[in-house]
């Protein structure tokens, strides 16, 4: 592909495609049709998604409304209680949640909602945005499986930081929250694609091609997919020894229940895995390529001895990349997570401003064949250089982030 098509990619499927619409089964179709015109057959695998229509989302303070969006697969209930701004984590602010509705200045994470639970909180308030951006539109947000637990679901409405901070400043009393919704299980899908090689041990290749509500997703992640379409079509004509098995990821903006999913459903070929290379946020005008190695710290060394091998930069470093990756390696397959990493003042992600105007042709191109000069290494190896291990302080890591431990 050149970089017009990968531009053309991106610019024709750039809209809100959150998981489990019918927008992101749209692109998963796109996807396909891109195999196809290149002479490939991919698959497409569902997967049950948990869905919700809100028929109401209310949230009052001292009488007065203040504009919110409910919370997704939170339930529904009615509740009226004393507001409560939960400034920092410590013991005495957290004992001061019970029976009160509390107020974050933040998004909502598993261990705030674990705290909010075990404190008594009757329901919660996050907030996105920057007071200074008064015109951003508050995000859509859902509760999670992973932040609720085993325990309660709590309502909750997110509204945007500018009413925070009026919530605050004005000295709110009291709020009420009252959010209906109708709950029902959907489905969301992985776009599956693979190229047989001469031996089934394989190198998996994963990018998600979802967007959260409030953006086109065309950085994070169309560009990720395009770059793996690009791969695609390189490997079709270049030989690989190995298997090269592509996975674009349905839902992974809803804590990558996609590839949760693929780690499921082909538990019995997991073993022939050697290695995830996993594309997230590529082809950014702004900001330095680089790769996160859930791996063998001598991997990390091994990516940048190849760097100065090909004149080029590949910052790297161990760590769990919060992107489809992370499933792998919490069953002990390597990950080399490749990004660019924009600063937020060039390019943001999960915002509005997410849009094909923060890419290019040219960068694309640059760090597809940059992947695929790495990825021709891994398929064509004779002995396969990376160890199959992910080593204690990265599983201390995914447990962590899998919310296993704090
Ligand atoms: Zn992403």
């Amino acid at each position: 592909m050149n970089k017009q098509n990968l531009m053309q990619f991106i610019c024709d499927n750039a809209y809100i495609r959150t998981g489990g619409s019918p927008e992101e089964r749209a692109c998963a179709d796109a996807i396909i049709a891109q195999c196809a015109a290149i002479g490939l057959t991919a698959h497409r695998e569902p997967f049950t998604v948990d869905m919700a229509t809100i028929r109401t989302a209310r949230l009052e303070a001292d009488g007065r409304t203040v504009p919110c969006l409910g919370y997704l697969c939170a339930g529904s209930h009615t509740v009226d209680a004393p507001l409560y701004y939960l400034r920092s984590s410590d013991p005495a602010s957290l004992a001061a949640c019970r029976g009160k509705i509390v107020l974050l200045d933040g998004a909502l994470n598993h261990a705030t909602y674990q705290n909010l639970l075990r404190h008594g909180a009757l329901g919660f308030i996050s907030c996105n945005g920057d007071v200074h951006r008064p015109d951003e539109a508050i995000d859509q947000r859902e509760l999670r499986r992973i932040v609720v637990g085993d325990g309660e679901k709590l309502p909750g409405v997110n509204i945007h930081a500018k009413s925070a901070l009026a919530l605050v400043s004005g000295g709110a009393k009291t709020a009420k929250i009252i959010l209906e919704q109708e709950e029902y299980t959907g489905e969301s899908q992985n776009v599956l694609l693979e190229l047989p090689g001469e031996s089934p041990e394989t190198i998996l290749f994963t990018a998600h091609y979802d967007s959260t509500a409030l953006s086109q997703g065309a950085y994070d992640n169309l560009s990720g997919c395009a770059v793996m379409l690009h791969l695609i079509d390189r490997f079709r004509t270049h030989p690989h020894r190995r298997t090269l098995r592509f996975l674009f990821c349905g839902s992974e903006e809803r804590f990558l229940l996609g590839s949760q999913a693929h780690v499921q459903m082909h538990a019995d070929t997991l073993a022939q895995i050697v290695l995830d290379i996993n594309l997230d946020m590529l082809g950014c005008i702004m900001g330095a390529f680089g790769a996160r190695c859930c791996a063998e710290p001598s991997v990390v060394s091994y990516i940048e001895f190849f760097a100065a091998e090909l004149g080029v930069s590949i910052p790297s470093r161990q760590g769990v990349h919060s992107s489809d990756s992370a499933p792998f390696a919490d069953r002990g397959i390597p990950t080399v997570s490749f990004a660019c990493g924009a600063p937020a003042n060039f390019a943001t992600i999960h915002t509005i401003h997410d849009t094909p105007a923060v890419l290019s042709g040219d960068q694309l191109l640059a760090d597809a064949e940059v992947v695929f000069a790495f990825a021709d290494r891994m398929a064509n190896a004779v002995n396969f250089p990376i160890p199959r291990t992910v080593p204690d302080n990265m599983r201390r890591e995914l447990d962590k982030y899998f919310c296993r431990t704090n």
